[in-house]
């Protein structure tokens, strides 16, 4: 395992990099991907970045967003590639593949679940988001932090930690934050492009959606789905779904929550939330996911909704008869 003072030597050793990072980017993964991106270009570096389906409307304000390509349009020469916010190389779908064999791999990343894929690795699950950790490895690099990568990397630290909310946020957390608003980073800009403008019509799938909440016998397990056709009736896609976990969770006496979404090729994914003791991490693991100990998913092929729902909740039940 490499800390980031080790990454920050071995990045600079390298002239080229591509930069990628996970499918259903969110603000962590957008924000740590254009900070770096931004700081390795400062440092004189040639960087590409990309991640799979692009870059979501609502982190267009990014400085920077549209330089975030499509796995289809990388191109260029690079000699080593970062991977950011991912626990595994299934995440990079399309992107791993364009990797040429020999090509050093720098996984930054702080997921629990991280399966140490890289050629070198730095792996931090106690930070809250890897936008911490890009700070780190900048402050190491000794790139001055200016207004742009700022801005990108307070909306990694900020929509990860839930704008301070979650378990995840430390005092660390809050000292990168202050630093960042210092260097310029608007939280009120942030916190407005991403969670209070919304499309009218991922307000109102929203409404559709909430009538699927349940909540089972005992209480402890609540869950929403999301059925394919109502993305193109509602005129949304997949992205605009994000955030929508938290409402079973917040059922009270809920200690389990769960989103099945019917996806685009054919998947079922699943997102996974835990308020107390049970860890979704571990549940996502079982059908090939990841995360962290209290927000996870995983992504499972040719089911039914029904049918996903019926393999996690038994797998809910087995993990918490087994911890009593
Ligand atoms: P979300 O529910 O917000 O999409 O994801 C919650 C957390 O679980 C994030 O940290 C995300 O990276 C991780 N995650 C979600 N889906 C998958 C998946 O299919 N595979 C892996 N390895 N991690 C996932
Ligand atoms: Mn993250």
């Amino acid at each position: 395992m490499e800390s980031h003072q080790d990454i920050a030597r071995i990045l600079l050793r390298y002239r080229a990099f591509l930069i990628a990072t996970h499918v259903l980017p969110d603000g962590d993964a957008i924000g740590s991907t254009l900070g770096l991106g931004f700081g390795l270009q400062k440092m004189g570096k040639r960087v590409i970045m990309s991640c799979p389906g692009g870059v979501p409307d609502s982190l267009a304000f990014l400085p920077g967003s549209n330089r975030i390509v499509a796995p289809d349009h990388i191109s260029g020469e690079f000699d080593a590639v970062v991977v950011i916010d991912s626990s595994d190389l299934d995440r990079i779908e399309g992107i791993a593949g364009k990797i040429p064999p020999g090509t050093p791999v720098i996984n930054i990343d702080h997921h629990v679940t991280n399966r140490m894929f890289g050629t070198y690795n730095y792996v931090d699950p106690g930070a809250a988001a890897a936008g911490e950790q890009v700070y780190r490895i900048l402050v190491a690099m000794q790139v001055p932090v200016d207004r742009d990568m700022a801005m990108c990397l307070f909306t990694a630290v900020g929509t990860d930690s839930g704008f301070f909310r979650f378990s995840n946020t430390s005092p660390t957390t809050l000292r990168i934050a202050a630093r960042l608003v210092e260097k310029g980073a608007e939280p009120f800009r942030v916190s407005e492009q991403v969670y209070e403008t919304k499309t009218l019509g991922s307000l109102k799938l929203l409404g559709r959606v909430l009538d699927t909440l349940h909540v089972d016998e005992s209480g402890k397990v609540a869950w929403l789905e999301v059925r394919r056709e109502w993305l193109s009736e509602f005129g949304v896609d997949e992205g605009q779904t994000e955030g929508f976990v938290n409402y079973p969770r917040m059922v009270k006496g809920v200690e389990v929550a769960l989103l099945f979404r019917e996806s685009a090729e054919g998947k079922v994914r699943v997102g996974m939330r835990s308020r107390g003791d049970f860890d979704v991490s571990a549940l996502a693991e079982a059908f090939n996911g990841g995360g962290h100990s209290r927000a996870a998913g995983c992504s499972m092929d040719a089911l039914s909704l029904e049918d996903a729902r019926r393999a996690v909740l038994q797998k809910v039940y087995e993990m918490m008869a087994r911890a009593r």
